[in-house]
């Protein structure tokens, strides 16, 4: 069974969590780096986006613009649902399930976060000496090495 998880979550909410993640320094125009209080309310879509529009440079932004959503109309609960899958690895057919894609759909934004997040992995090496296998290859997509079991 399919919970319409998508339909309980609250969109402003879901908007200020994609907001705190995705610009953590607050929503800004892209081009001169002015905050959002300098903007206006340029245009509302259908979905509840809203784009802005800088009072000092007149560039037009919204939530997604300079992330991997750019150019996409997703509500903020289905990217924050998106999010949340990939993170635990549900397969593409469950997100795809929740998100109401397709499964191809689903499967291409998975890789794409999942792309996304090695772009963003540190080059340092784990502090911890004591971090185990599973947490260095979870959600990575590479199959386990078979465990070993006595006969
Ligand atoms: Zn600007």
């Amino acid at each position: 069974m399919i919970f319409p998880i998508t339909d309980l979550l609250d969109e402003q909410d879901s908007g200020a969590w994609v907001e705190k993640y995705f610009h953590p320094q607050g929503l800004r125009c892209p081009r001169c780096a002015a905050p959002r209080e300098q903007a206006r309310e340029f245009r509302r879509h259908k979905r509840g986006g809203v784009d802005y529009r800088c009072y000092t440079c007149q560039r037009t932004y919204n939530l997604y613009t300079g992330t991997l959503f750019a150019g996409s109309n997703w509500e903020p609960r289905r990217v924050v649902l998106l999010g949340r899958g990939v993170c635990k690895g549900e397969p593409a057919t469950v997100l795809a399930e929740e998100l109401a894609l397709s499964r191809q759909c689903g499967s291409r934004w998975r890789k794409r976060l999942q792309a996304n997040g090695y772009v963003m992995l540190s080059a340092k090496a784990l502090p911890d000496r004591d971090t185990e296998t599973d947490e260095m290859f979870q959600n990575a997509g590479e199959k386990r090495r078979e465990t070993c079991r006595s006969a």
